[in-house]
């Protein structure tokens, strides 16, 4: 079947949709859909599916059963506008293809990212790679904010000045701090955009990625609404458990709960038996750590 015209994607082709103070994501072009994830997939399976009910089962069991090979041929094409310092958690995704804005032989705007006063906090106490939940109190962030404005017209002013100067392209920016934006254009496949998603729209990445996630879920959604809503279903409101914390689940369904002696725990060594061992009874961190995954359904 020829090119996938998806009405949804047509629609939102080329409008842009903020994300942070003054950047943005744009869906410039998109190939294929759920329809192609579909029709690709009946070449391995052959003939069958037709209703879009047998469409959604399909895509599914495809992404259930990690067959992912018939997502990679759903290419989308964005144009991200994105500050220095998520351009450069975003670059780490190898499975794309990039053309970024270039500070040699352009003169960079004076475009910088202002966080919010809602998101601005402190280091977080438990997570070495984050801030804490509650935010600073409004004198404190109105000061942080002017002292973060402050130094990036300082850099911009500096910028200028040796760019006035003559001072080569590539020699007057280095001194530009990574709150600056940047853009570019950005092609992946729905593959490996689910594997970009899955990682910066959890918890553990930096705020102000996710919330370029987030958008690129939202428009993805347009061009591929079976497929996003079986990632949302299988990958994103997933849990993995580890394989003891899989048999203290088991023990906990057969009301075993705390006490590794019985036959529920029994039993559980005996589902395992001939694997690497298995059942071992949580304790510790690992047993913290999975009551926190039950309660809260978050990967940890
Ligand atoms: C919350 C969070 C914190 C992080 N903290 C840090 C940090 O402190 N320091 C740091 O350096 N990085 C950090 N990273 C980056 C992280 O380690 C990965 O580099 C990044 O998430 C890209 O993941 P990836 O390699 O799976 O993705 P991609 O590069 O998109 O690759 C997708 C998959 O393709 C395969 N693949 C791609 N290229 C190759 C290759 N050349 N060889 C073999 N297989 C390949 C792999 O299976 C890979 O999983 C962090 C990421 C997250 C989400």
């Amino acid at each position: 079947m020829a090119h996938c015209v998806v009405s949804g994607a047509e629609a939102i082709l080329d409008k842009e949709f903020p994300v942070l103070d003054k950047g943005f994501v744009r869906l410039v072009d998109y190939l294929g859909g759920d329809e192609r994830v579909v029709q690709s997939a009946r070449v391995s399976y052959g003939a069958g599916t037709r209703s879009r009910r047998e469409d959604a089962g399909l895509i599914d069991y495809l992404l259930r059963n990690r067959h992912t090979s018939p997502f990679e041929q759903v290419i989308l094409t964005f144009h991200v506008k994105l500050p220095i310092f998520v351009a450069r958690q975003w670059i780490r995704h190898r499975t794309a293809r990039v053309n970024e804005l270039s500070g040699r032989y352009s003169i960079m705007k004076d475009d910088f990212y202002l966080p919010a006063a809602e998101d601005l906090a402190l280091q977080s106490n438990d997570n070495k790679q984050g801030r804490r939940e509650d935010t600073l109190e409004p004198e404190q962030a109105d000061k942080l904010r002017c002292a973060l404005e402050q130094a990036q017209q300082v850099a911009y002013h500096d910028y200028s000045a040796l760019v006035d100067q003559g001072i080569a392209r590539e020699l007057a920016r280095i001194n530009l701090p990574l709150s600056l934006y940047t853009e570019w254009y950005w092609q992946i496949d729905l593959h490996n955009l689910f594997h970009f998603l899955e990682l910066r729209l959890d918890s553990h990445a930096q705020r102000e990625i996710r919330f370029y996630a987030q958008v690129l879920l939202d428009i993805t959604r347009k061009v591929a609404p079976l497929c996003c809503e079986s990632f949302e279903q299988y990958t994103l409101g997933a849990v993995h458990f580890s394989r003891d914390e899989f048999a203290e689940l088991k023990r906990r369904l057969a009301g075993d709960a705390g006490n590794p002696d019985n036959d529920g725990a029994r039993d559980t060594e005996r589902d395992v038996e001939g694997g690497t061992s298995g059942g071992l009874p949580l304790a510790g961190k690992a047993l913290e750590r999975f009551e926190t995954k039950l309660i809260t359904g978050r990967q940890l």
